[in-house]
């Protein structure tokens, strides 16, 4: 069903007026990684619409490596980000990671991103294709190849669910001088290979918010359809991931040379 041989134009997908795919603009999503608290993120809320985003991004439920850490604040952080839509006609972005939030998701958010350790969850997988049409955004797993990870959005459009964006988020490599390895390669092989969209993550491919910009740029300028971009106001003190996160003022420099790159293609 991704595949391009049998549907040979672009898939757009239309979210609250915004298309991605095709050869429409570049959509750029901006927020922190996790929804820390209400005023926190109706601020950023503010600030990366200021700064040209289009959609808000923001986690609530969060897989951190350790259980000790920050795990977000659920429903409570869903929430948030509604009231932050409501405020600045966002639509809204975050990470789904169980069965058991399906219904939730549902009903309050406008793109449900499946992140990169549940890229391979099948059943996960299978249930956001039978149970809802909201566009889902797949990461791309930290070890996975093109094809699995192809076969991943095939299990969601298998199952009733067309509205899949693929996500490259950084793979696992031997360097250990960032987070991950972008591979950027991926945009014309998905490209080639299926007639979905597909944004880059720069945040956690690189880990470096020193590094964020030249990798959105080379990114777009590679023919990626949108960034999606960790932004927090105070990053040194961010519950998770402040290490990446860009501050508003560095995130509208970037989405401003990121759309000049866009328009000269
Ligand atoms: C995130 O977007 O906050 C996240 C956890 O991403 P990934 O699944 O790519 O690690
Ligand atoms: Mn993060």
């Amino acid at each position: 069903l991704a595949n391009r041989m049998f549907h040979p134009e672009d898939t757009v997908i239309e979210v609250g007026g915004i298309r991605i795919g095709g050869n429409e603009k570049i959509v750029v999503i901006g927020g922190p990684c996790a929804v820390e608290n209400k005023e926190m993120i109706l601020n950023l809320a503010h600030e990366v619409k200021e700064a040209g985003a289009v959609m808000l991004r923001g986690g609530a439920y969060k897989p951190r490596t350790s259980p000790y850490s920050f795990q977000g604040m659920r429903t409570e952080g869903i929430l948030a980000m509604v009231e932050a839509r409501e405020q600045t006609g966002l639509p809204i972005v975050t990470e789904l990671m169980g069965e058991a939030q399906i219904d939730e998701f549902e009903r309050y958010v406008d793109i449900i991103q499946i992140g990169a350790r549940n890229m391979q969850n099948f059943e996960l997988l299978k249930e956001v294709g039978r149970r809802t049409s909201k566009p889902i955004l797949l990461k791309r797993g930290f070890s996975n190849t093109i094809d699995e990870w192809i076969m991943s959005a095939e299990y969601i459009m298998a199952n009733g669910n067309p509205n899949v964006i693929f996500c490259e988020r950084g793979i696992r490599t031997f360097e250990t001088e960032t987070r991950n390895t972008l591979d950027l390669s991926v945009i014309p092989i998905i490209k080639e290979k299926t007639h979905l969209p597909i944004i880059i993550d720069p945040s956690h491919a690189t880990g470096d918010w020193k590094l964020v910009e030249a990798a959105s740029l080379a990114a777009i300028a590679a023919g990626a359809d949108g960034l999606i971009i960790e932004v927090h106001d105070n990053p040194e003190c961010a519950l998770s991931d402040g290490a990446q996160c860009l501050k508003p003022k560095k995130f509208k420099q970037l989405v401003d040379k990121a759309r000049k790159i866009a328009n000269v293609l």
